[in-house]
């Protein structure tokens, strides 16, 4: 099975992550955790082109087509050898962060990204997408919290433009109101432990 956890900054996709990979792999699943961008070593270069801080500056389209680039070789080397060896895959963020951030966020078209997701990956969506929700005042302050303790910046890729980020939310609720019974949209606001159960008891669902 193919699950992907999808959010906007500061919504515990990470801490999510780490949770359902150790219930899974205690009810004796292998568990494959990955993410987009970043989860082969070509991606992990393509991801430190994208950072914001290297003085990069990106058409949107060539970002566009950056994330396709890793996209593709996360699917032909990571996700689909793992499947097919009968893993579950549980990627941190898929295709709906390039459908909310380039499409939505910086007024690609939400069309014109799913037509490229349609020919380049030949429509291949996950079981199940688990968003986790959160306003991005919120989930920005948490981020910026997490710096101010120490944290490691692993890089932004876009401002703190208030308006591009509540984009990117509705696109993900949207996409979610979408896929039906393929998603699932948990409250991020609430306790990690809650979160982490309501992600945990979606994934239950999928694997009946
Ligand atoms: O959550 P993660 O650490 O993977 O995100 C890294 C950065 O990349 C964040 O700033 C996120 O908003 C951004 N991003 C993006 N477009 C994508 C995926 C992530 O701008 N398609
Ligand atoms: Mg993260």
């Amino acid at each position: 099975r193919f699950i992907v956890l999808e959010g906007g900054e500061g919504a515990g996709k990470t801490g999510a992550i780490a949770f359902l990979a150790a219930e899974l792999t205690a009810r004796g699943h292998r568990v494959v955790p990955t993410r987009e961008p970043g989860g082969t070593p070509e991606g992990k270069a393509l991801r430190a082109l994208l950072l914001s801080e290297n003085g990069l500056d990106w058409a949107p389209d060539a970002e566009l087509l950056l994330m396709n680039a890793d996209r593709v070789q996360h699917l032909e080397r990571v996700v689909r050898p793992a499947l097919q060896a009968g893993a579950i895959v549980i990627s941190d963020r898929y295709a709906g962060s390039t459908i909310a951030y380039q499409g939505a966020g910086r007024g690609l078209g939400v069309e014109r990204v799913i037509d490229l997701h349609r020919e380049i990956q030949h429509d291949f969506w996950p079981d199940l997408t688990i968003v986790l929700d959160i306003p991005p005042e919120v989930g920005l302050a948490r981020s910026r919290a997490r710096l101010a303790g120490g944290g490691i910046d692993e890089g932004r890729f876009e401002g703190l433009d208030l308006d591009f980020h509540r984009r990117v939310r509705q696109s993900f609720l949207a996409q979610a109101a979408h896929m039906g019974r393929h998603a699932a949209v948990i409250d991020a606001t609430l306790p990690p432990d809650a979160v982490q159960a309501a992600a945990l008891a979606a994934v239950l669902r999928v694997l009946g």
